[in-house]
Parts: structure tokens; sequence; C-alpha cells
């Protein structure tokens, strides 16, 4: 068993411990989330917890470390404790009817962002639509890029259109964007340039195989993506097809093995590839345009 935090003691000397603990418990990021706990609870960024270093810890503080502690080691991932999650450089504002944002996901924003700019367009008045926004990473990502785009989210969750609405607030977007509470492209009218969709896309039967700490945190609407997986796209590449301009694009991301799938629903839909799919750090194949 190990220690629980205690009142009194130093920011520094609480910090240790705490990395202890959860390396204990076997985190492999134990020292970097007991700095981002310990900074949550007292209002510290880096500089701050070195410069306050020998400040000791009141009661209440402790308590409140010491139950983000718990839940910490009991598998909740950190971003979820913290509520916020960094993509692209920006941080998001998370809720339980989101997925944290992922890196891989990136992989999209790059794609969308590469076809653009060898078409000469990224500097125009794009339309663009994110189908199934989440906490809106995606889309805000691209809006950080494109000076003059205006994005289109839509999500079947209220709750998740409002996380997405408040980051796009947070970071001076709110002008340039717009809600539409749907599935997918269900409640899109117009043509747009880009599309962009992080669909659920795990068979139903491997979502209980997940890691712990997606399957018990992430919302399950956001993983579950029916039978084989590709339920999800049957719907959105078709829908998309007709809200296309011509010329216009749409960038996906897939799962692990799905890239041949998806660009044969494209295909059939009337619409073909870019390229190859665009692979992630770990080399696989996630972005399909
Ligand atoms: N990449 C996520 C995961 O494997 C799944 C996200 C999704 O289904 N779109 O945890």
């Amino acid at each position: 068993m190990s220690e629980p935090a205690g009142h009194g003691q130093t920011v520094e000397s609480i910090r240790r411990s705490l990395t202890a603990r959860l390396k204990a418990a076997g985190h492999d990021a134990a020292e970097l989330d007991a700095r981002l706990l310990v900074g949550a609870v007292l209002g510290l960024d880096l500089t701050g917890m070195i410069t306050g270093a020998k400040r000791a810890l009141t009661r209440d503080e402790a308590d409140r470390l010491e139950h983000l502690a718990q839940r910490r080691l009991a598998g909740e991932p950190i971003a979820r404790i913290l509520g916020v999650k960094e993509f692209w450089g920006l941080p998001l504002h998370l809720s339980a009817a989101t997925l944290v944002p992922r890196p891989d996901t990136e992989t999209v924003v790059e794609r969308a962002l590469e076809l653009l700019r060898a078409d000469g367009v990224a500097e125009r008045a794009l339309r663009i639509a994110d189908l199934g926004t989440g906490s809106g990473a995606i889309l805000l990502a691209l809006l950080s890029e494109l000076p003059n785009a205006h994005g289109f989210a839509t999500d079947i969750s209220t709750e998740a259109l409002q996380t997405a609405s408040r980051n796009a607030t947070a970071l001076g977007f709110a002008d340039r964007t717009t809600w539409i509470e749907c599935d997918y492209g269900r409640g899109l009218v117009g043509a747009f340039e880009l599309i962009v969709s992080n669909p659920p896309y795990i068979p139903s039967a491997d979502v209980a195989g997940l890691d712990i700490e997606v399957r018990a945190h992430d919302p399950r609407a956001a993983l579950d993506g029916g039978a084989d997986g590709l339920d999800a796209y049957r719907a959105l590449i078709s829908q998309s097809a007709g809200l296309l301009t011509s010329g216009g694009f749409l960038v996906v991301e897939v799962g692990q093995g799905q890239s041949g799938d998806v660009e044969a629903l494209m295909t059939a839909s009337g619409l073909f590839p870019t390229g190859p799919p665009k692979a992630d750090l770990g080399g696989i194949p996630r972005a399909v345009s």
C-alpha cells in the first residue's frame, strides 16, 4: 500500500511522493502526471512549482490532491481528470460526451491542409464541415490554420456541441463556427470545399477489449462503429458525396486495417482517392482522403 498525501508537506515533497506512488502502481508517465495533478490543485504552472517548491500544502489542498491521485490510481486518464487535452497546440476542454483527442487524429488535419495548400485555396473563404465533431478538435485545428474558413460542426450529442462551442469561444473562433445537432451530414445543406470526420470505427465486439482507460472513460458512441466498424463510414461517405463542391475533399480517420474498405466505400459513392492514405506517427494508415 502506498502512503496517502498529507497536509503540511511541501509542494516538492508531495510531488515526489505522488510520483513514487504512481510509479509503484505501474504508471509510465508518473513524473509528468504528478506534476500535472499538483499543478492543477495549486494552480501552478511548471515555473510556479519550482519557485513555490518549499511552500506547504494546506489541509484542503492536500485533500483535493489526494482525491485526484486516487482517481488517477484507479485508471482514469489524466486528460479526463484535468478536463483538458492539448490538440494541434490548442488546449481543448473535454466532457463526458467527447472522446479525448488523440495525437493520431492530427494526421487528418495534416492531410486536409496538404490538399488545400497544394490546390492553392487555403486562403479562401472555405466552408468546412466536421461530422461528429466531439470536442471540436479537428475543426478548430483547421480554423487555426485557415484564416478565412468557416466551420460547420455536427454531432448527435447536445453536450458534445456545447463542449465544442465552448472551445471555439475560448480560442476566439466563435464567429467562424456554426453548430448543428444531427447525425453526421444529415442536417447540412450547401456545398463544402472540405469535409472531415473521425467517426466511431471500433467493431462492436472489440470495444470490450479496448484498453481500460479508453473503454471505461471515452463515450461508447464515439468508439462503437457497428458489427464491422464501418457503419459510420457507410452513412457519412454517401452523405458527403452530395455535400462536396466539385473538386472538394473528404478526409476521414480510419482504424488499423480499414483504409482499403473505406477507400472502396468512397469509390462506390463516386469519390476518387487523392492518393494513398496518410500514416500516423506509428506508421499506421490513418487518414483516408
Ligand atoms: N482511436 C480511438 C481508439 O482506438 C478510436 C476512435 C474512434 O473510434 N474514432 O481508442
